[in-house]
């Protein structure tokens, strides 16, 4: 999943996501992508979070949902990413698969964790773009 999270210069929150889903799905599944709450959740108050990964452990814990909901009780962007990642590393045993969550907030905080190593994202700001390597519960 790409996922894409934006603030406005008024503060609005914005995320969207596309996905090609899982490779070898079976026929009519539907992923988290279009689950609102799953691999992306905005409000206008808080942030936004999004997320990639095996999507049913994302829709599992509404992922990015939770993340915001987290951010709203006022963890930072960074650690609501982490409650929500071992939110599925508590529950599920088996961890050889990869989920990633990327959040902010309203005041351009940004947070990012994942299962494992290898999960990157972009920071624009001011015209000035950078990679970033998450760090990972792995
Ligand atoms: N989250 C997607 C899915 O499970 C896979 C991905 O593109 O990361 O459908």
């Amino acid at each position: 999943t790409i996922g894409l999270l934006a603030l406005g210069k008024a503060g609005e929150i914005a995320g969207a996501c596309s996905t090609s889903g899982m490779a070898f799905k079976m026929h009519g599944r539907v992923g988290d992508s279009p689950i609102i709450g799953g691999a992306v959740f905005c409000d206008d108050e808080v942030g936004g979070a999004c997320a990639t990964g095996l999507g049913e452990f994302v829709m599992k814990t509404l992922g990015s949902f939770l993340i915001v909901e987290f951010m709203r009780q006022g963890m930072t962007p960074q650690q609501a990413c982490e409650a929500a990642i071992m939110r599925i590393v508590k529950r599920y045993k088996y961890q050889e698969f990869q989920v990633g969550y990327l959040a902010i907030n309203k005041k351009g905080d940004v947070g990012a964790y994942s299962i494992q190593k290898g999960f990157s994202y972009t920071i624009t700001k001011n015209g000035k773009t950078q990679v970033i390597e998450s760090a990972s519960y792995m």
